[in-house]
């Protein structure tokens, strides 16, 4: 069983790189921006307060993101876990401690994704999403309006300038001390995502790689 956590500031390639991992150690992807934007389609009041906040780009409240998310671990499997945007401050990392002690769970690796925020603009104005299957793309890479299983790729309403101003404001504020809380767990690993999405994900299985041959 191996259970990772990706912490990375916005567009810093979580989504992708949690792709390539689900399928290499067949664990199960928990992301919490994908739980949300799954919630916010809800044609009702929660639905439209959601998607207004995850407009603007600011965090959801801990509340609504736990309620999402405390079942998800009835579901993992032996294999283990992926999580992708959880936790993104430290009372989210101190309620997650409570969640994998009550199922028996625990945390093998901590990722943490640095890339400088000038590369990240550019990313996140590129950044395409299928709108069926949720596969992320970029138009610097991938020109095309379609995704490979036939969706249609549209923009997140977030991926705007100003939108990531003040997603990165916050990943600065909220999220960024959680590297000294893995820190002091011993668990953190420092990856540099600014290099190709293949050098990332060799980064990444050689270290778990590693590991597993130290047990
Ligand atoms: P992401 O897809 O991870 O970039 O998340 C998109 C948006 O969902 C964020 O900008 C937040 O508004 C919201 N969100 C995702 N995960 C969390 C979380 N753990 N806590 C609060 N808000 C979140």
């Amino acid at each position: 069983m191996i259970n990772i956590l990706l912490l990375a500031p916005p567009a810093a390639g979580k989504g992708t790189q949690s792709e390539l991992l689900e399928k290499q150690y067949g664990i199960m992807h928990i992301a919490t921006g994908n739980l949300l934007r799954e919630a916010s389609i809800r044609n009702d009041i929660f639905g439209s307060n959601l998607r207004e906040i995850l407009k603007t780009g600011r965090l959801v409240s801990d509340e609504i993101v736990l309620e999402l998310l405390n079942n998800k671990f009835h579901e993992v499997s032996s294999k283990g876990f992926l999580l992708d945007g959880f936790p993104r401050n430290i009372n989210q990392a101190i309620e997650l401690d409570k969640i994998l002690k009550e199922a028996n769970l625990k945390l093998d690796y901590v990722f943490f994704l640095d890339v400088d925020s000038s590369i990240l603009e550019k990313r996140i104005t590129g950044r395409r999403m299928c709108k069926t299957c949720g596969k992320i793309y970029n138009i610097y890479s991938f020109n095309n309006t379609n995704c490979l299983c036939g969706g249609e790729l549209c923009q997140r309403e977030d991926d705007t300038e100003e939108a990531f101003r003040i997603r990165y404001q916050t990943y600065l504020e909220a999220t960024l001390p959680l590297v000294e809380y893995y820190q002091n767990h011993g668990i953190l690993h420092k990856i540099d995502a600014s290099l190709s999405i293949e050098e990332v994900n060799k980064e990444i299985t050689s270290i778990i790689k590693k590991g597993d041959s130290n047990d």
